[in-house]
């Protein structure tokens, strides 16, 4: 796909990640808004998202020009749909793509079947950031736009370690670092520090976490009564699965939090031997081979058991 291209004579584009953003969403939605600033200074472009953006991301630029209310009159020439799998995890934006002129999608999931007229999906990039970077001319990019694809390259990668990073990715890191931001002060300070409720929980999640088929699956969960205890957000629950997932001789870590009566938000990670993608993709959900979610209903033990079903099968 030839980006700009695409997005032709648009004077008006609307931009949208994915429902409760992450790094990848929120760095790819804000990149490519930078990247229009430089490239087409003339095009009026809103950035949308929900569900509290973190504020661990508020150094890019762009940040709080975000449209959080879903204002907006009329409808979009064009609208880009950035580390969207599906049309439910659009949440608000939905509406908005579906009356716009044309849509384009650009994302990294192998479970997206295609969301827009014009789609650029690339299973095995490392991120969504890393799919902007290949899609982005370069004389276009500055410092802002090389930050937003640092910090999502970063996020979904686990800064680097995860088997989505591939040479090419270790190239773009390496051209992006030219740019002259503090890549490690992002990686400590949006990747690995959390605040000291945030560390208690995982704490508690650790120590209520049950081992079960041989030692090979790990589960823990976090229900509302101690998201309400420690006052915390889905968002402040980020990184309890990776931990879960770093137990000696677990292949497949699963971490979920109570949403409401009977549902779950279940987090899904393995070392690759189960594809979880295809896990959480029959019940509804979608992700990586290597790291999916899903929203599921029923008890929590309803949950396991219907996961750790699925689990065997693959063993
Ligand atoms: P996480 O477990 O960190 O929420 O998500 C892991 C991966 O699975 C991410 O790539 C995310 O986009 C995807 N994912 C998480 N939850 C859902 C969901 O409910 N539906 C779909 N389609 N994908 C999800
Ligand atoms: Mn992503």
């Amino acid at each position: 796909m030839n980006l700009l291209n695409e997005i032709g004579s648009a004077k008006n584009v609307g931009i949208a990640g994915h429902i409760r953003p992450d790094g990848d969403c929120i760095s790819s939605t804000l990149a490519l808004y930078a990247y229009l600033k430089c490239a087409r200074p003339d095009i009026r472009c809103v950035v949308f998202t929900q569900d509290n953006p973190p504020s661990i991301f508020s150094y890019l630029e762009g940040y709080d020009e975000m449209n959080l209310t879903y204002s907006f009159d009329g409808k979009f020439d064009v609208f880009v749909a950035l580390d969207v799998s599906s049309y439910d995890r659009l949440g608000d934006a939905l509406t908005f793509f579906e009356k716009a002129d044309k849509t384009i999608c650009v994302d990294h999931h192998e479970t997206n079947p295609g969301l827009a007229d014009v789609n650029e999906i690339r299973p095995h990039a490392s991120s969504t950031c890393e799919v902007l970077f290949e899609l982005f001319e370069k004389e276009y990019i500055d410092k802002a736009v090389a930050e937003c694809l640092f910090t999502g390259i970063v996020h979904d990668s686990g800064v680097f370690q995860y088997s989505n990073m591939s040479r090419r990715s270790f190239e773009i890191v390496g051209q992006l670092v030219e740019y002259g931001f503090d890549g490690p002060k992002i990686i400590q300070e949006t990747f690995y520090e959390k605040s000291y409720v945030q560390n208690q929980i995982l704490g508690r999640a650790l120590l209520e976490s049950i081992l079960f088929m041989d030692g090979k699956c790990i589960v823990s969960m976090v229900d509302k009564k101690m998201m309400d205890f420690y006052n915390v957000l889905p968002k402040h629950l980020e990184g309890i699965v990776n931990q879960l997932k770093n137990t000696k001789g677990v292949e497949v870590a699963i971490f979920m939090y109570e949403m409401g009566t009977q549902r779950f938000k279940v987090s899904m990670r393995s070392n690759g031997g189960v594809n979880v993608a295809k896990i959480a993709t029959l019940f509804g959900g979608g992700g990586h081979d290597r790291a999916a979610g899903v929203e599921m209903n029923g008890t929590y033990h309803d949950i396991i058991n219907a996961l750790s079903h699925e689990i065997e099968k693959q063993m």
